[in-house]
C-alpha cells in the first residue's frame, strides 16, 4: 500500500493543493499529515478545510496549537509570529477552531505514528536536528518508525540500539531491518532547505521503501495572498528562497 505523508503546510493553499493534485496523479490516496495546518500563509480557512473535508488524519502543529488559545501570554513565539497567528484566527470560523483543537499531538497508525515535532514534550516544541534531541525521540517512540514535521527540512534519524543515532538528509531510501526510525517528511507550505518546491513524502508499507516527492507549484500567487493580507514581506519573500 502506498500513502504519503505531508506537512508543515503553513495556510499555502497554492501548495497543497499542487501536492494533492500530484499525489492524486500518482494514484495515492490515502494521505497523512504532521501538522502546522495553519500560521505563516494567507489560506488558513482554506487549508483547514482541504485537510478536514478529505479526512487526511493528522495531528496538531505548534502553529495549530496557538491558534487555539485565547491569549497568546504563554507563546513564546516572536512579535512577528504572534501577529501573523492572530490574523490566521481571525479567518477562522469557531467551528475551524474547534476542529483545530480536537486535533491529537500523537496519532498511532497501523505500522507508525505521527507527531508534529518529536516524541518529546519537555521543552514542548524541539527539533530533531542534533544527536541529542534523536536520542530523547527515540527514548519515547512508540514503536519502529514515526514521521514527524516541524523543523520544515526532510530528514532521516535512525536508531539501531547500542549505537550512536544517524541524522542525514532525507534521500529515496529501503527502510533498515532492526532500527527505529524517525522520518522529518519537510514542509509542504514553507520549505527551509533552500529549495523552495513543496514538500511531501511517500511510503510504501510492503517494500518499506520511502520516496521523497518535490512538487513545483504558484508560488508568486501564493506571495501575492500574503502581501495583499497585510501580513509580514519576510513571509511572502522567503516562499520564493526555500527558507
Ligand atoms: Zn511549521
Amino acid at each position: 500500500m502506498h500513502i504519503a505523508v505531508i506537512g508543515d503546510i503553513h495556510a499555502n493553499l497554492e501548495a497543497l493543493t499542487a501536492v494533492l493534485r500530484a499525489l492524486g496523479d500518482l494514484g495515492i490516496h490515502r494521505v497523512f499529515c504532521t501538522g502546522d495546518i495553519v500560521g505563516y500563509g494567507a489560506s488558513p480557512r482554506q487549508c483547514v478545510e482541504m485537510v478536514r473535508d478529505l479526512g487526511i488524519p493528522s495531528v496538531r502543529g505548534n502553529h495549530d496549537d496557538y491558534t487555539t488559545h485565547e491569549d497568546g501570554r504563554e507563546w513564546r513565539i516572536r512579535p512577528e509570529a504572534r501577529e501573523v497567528i492572530l490574523w490566521n484566527r481571525s479567518q477562522l470560523s469557531r467551528e475551524h477552531v474547534e476542529w483545530l483543537r480536537g486535533l491529537p499531538y500523537v496519532r498511532q497508525v497501523e505500522g507508525f505514528s505521527l507527531v508534529h515535532a518529536a516524541h518529546v514534550y519537555t521543552p514542548q516544541w524541539p527539533y530533531i536536528l542534533n544527536e541529542r534531541t534523536a536520542i530523547q525521540n527515540f527514548l519515547f517512540q512508540p514503536g519502529g518508525l514515526s514521521f514527524c514535521g516541524h523543523s520544515h527540512v526532510p530528514v532521516y534519524i535512525a536508531h539501531r540500539s547500542g549505537r550512536r543515532p544517524v541524522l542525514d538528509i532525507l534521500r529515496n531510501v529501503i527502510l533498515p531491518r532492526r532500527q527505529r526510525v524517525a522520518i522529518g517528511v519537510g514542509a509542504v507550505g514553507q520549505p527551509r532547505d533552500n529549495d523552495p518546491r513543496a514538500c511531501a513524502v511517500l511510503y510504501d508499507t510492503v517494500v518499506r521503501s520511502i520516496r521523497v516527492l518535490r512538487v513545483p507549484y504558484a508560488i508568486e500567487a501564493a506571495q501575492e495572498r500574503i502581501r495583499r493580507a497585510g501580513l509580514p514581506e519576510d513571509l511572502a519573500a522567503r516562499l520564493a528562497l526555500g527558507q
